[in-house]
C-alpha cells in the first residue's frame, strides 16, 4: 500500500492512499490541478482514483470537492451530517455516498473504516484504509484522541496524525484569545503535547510510519513537532518509527507498507522526501 500526503495545514488537505489497483483520496482541500500534479509527480496513477473521502466539512478540506469528485468522476463518500453541511456550503455535490462513523465498507479492494473524532463541526470523521495486509490510520482536526480514534490509530502500520500547535506557542501568540480557545477545546485542534502523550500508548502496535500532519504555521515549527515526536517515541522505546513531515505546499511520500515496503526515507532539516524503489 501506498499513502502520499499531498497538502496538509489550514490552508489545505488532501491524502492520498493505494492499494495498487485501487486509489482513495482522504479530502480535498486543494485544487483537481495540484492534485493531479502532484500525484504524477510521485508516480501515483490518477486513474485508480476511486472516491474521496471527506472528513468533515471546513473548507480546508472540502474547497475542490466538486471539481475532483467530477474531474475523476468519482463519488464524495462522507457522513449524512458533513454531506448536509457540504451542501448548505457548496451546493450538491455529485455521486455521494453516505458512510457512518463503525460502519466499514469496501472500494475496490481497499476496505474503510471511518470512525468518530472530535471537531467543532456537523459530523466529523477520521479513516482507516486497510488492503488486507496493511492499514494506515488518518487523525488531523481533532480536539481530544477518543477511544475509537485510539483503536484505530493502535492497529494502524501508517499513523498520519496532528500535531497542531505547540501549547506554548499558541498561548503567547498572536491569535485573539476566543480562537485560543477553540483551537485549545476538545473540539479544536491536537497539540505537539498531547499527540506526543498518545505515541506511548501505540508503542506495542504495529507502526512504522508515523506522519506529523495539519502543522500550524502561526503556532508551531516543524523542528518543534519533529523533535516532540521523536523524544516521545524514544521513550516510548519505538526509536525505530520513520518520522515524517507534512508539508502545505510540497507532498511528502509516497510511504510504502507491506509488499511495497522497499523504501528509502530522507530525513532533512526542511522535510523530508521519500520514494519507493518499487
Ligand atoms: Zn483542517
Ligand atoms: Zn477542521
Amino acid at each position: 500500500m501506498k499513502v502520499a500526503v499531498l497538502a496538509s495545514g489550514s490552508s489545505g488537505n488532501a491524502i492520498w492512499v493505494s492499494s495498487g489497483s485501487t486509489a482513495v483520496l482522504i479530502d480535498a482541500g486543494v485544487s483537481s490541478r495540484r492534485i493531479s500534479q502532484a500525484a504524477e509527480g510521485l508516480g501515483l496513477d490518477t486513474a485508480q482514483l476511486s472516491a474521496v473521502l471527506v472528513t468533515h466539512e471546513h473548507s480546508d478540506h472540502v474547497s475542490s470537492l466538486g471539481p475532483v469528485t467530477r474531474k475523476f468522476d468519482v463519488p464524495a463518500c462522507a457522513t449524512a451530517g458533513t454531506h448536509a453541511a457540504i451542501d448548505r456550503r457548496l451546493g450538491k455535490c455529485p455521486g455521494r455516498t453516505v458512510v457512518e462513523a463503525g460502519t466499514d465498507f469496501e472500494i475496490g479492494d481497499l476496505l474503510v473504516s471511518p470512525f468518530a473524532i472530535s471537531h467543532d463541526c456537523a459530523e466529523p470523521v477520521g479513516y482507516s484504509v486497510s488492503d488486507g495486509r496493511t492499514v494506515v490510520a488518518v487523525a488531523t482536526d481533532l480536539g481530544v484522541v477518543s477511544h475509537p480514534v485510539r483503536h484505530r490509530i493502535g492497529r494502524a502500520d501508517c499513523v498520519v496524525l496532528e500535531f497542531n500547535h505547540d501549547e506554548k506557542m499558541l498561548l503567547d501568540g498572536g491569535y485573539p484569545w476566543f480562537l485560543k480557545q477553540r483551537i485549545m477545546s476538545n473540539e479544536g485542534h491536537l497539540s505537539n503535547e498531547a499527540a506526543a502523550r498518545e505515541l506511548v500508548s501505540l508503542r506495542d502496535g504495529p507502526m512504522s510510519a508515523l506522519v506529523l500532519a495539519h502543522i500550524s504555521r502561526e503556532n508551531n515549527t516543524p523542528d518543534l513537532a519533529l523533535a516532540t515526536a521523536r523524544d516521545a517515541l524514544e521513550r516510548a522505546g519505538r526509536a525505530d518509527v520513520d518520522v515524517l513531515l507534512a508539508e502545505q505546499d510540497r507532498p511528502t511520500g509516497p510511504i510504502c507498507l507491506g509488499l511495497d515496503a522497499q523504501s528509502t526515507n530522507v530525513i532533512t532539516s526542511t522535510g523530508v522526501q521519500a520514494s519507493c524503489t518499487r
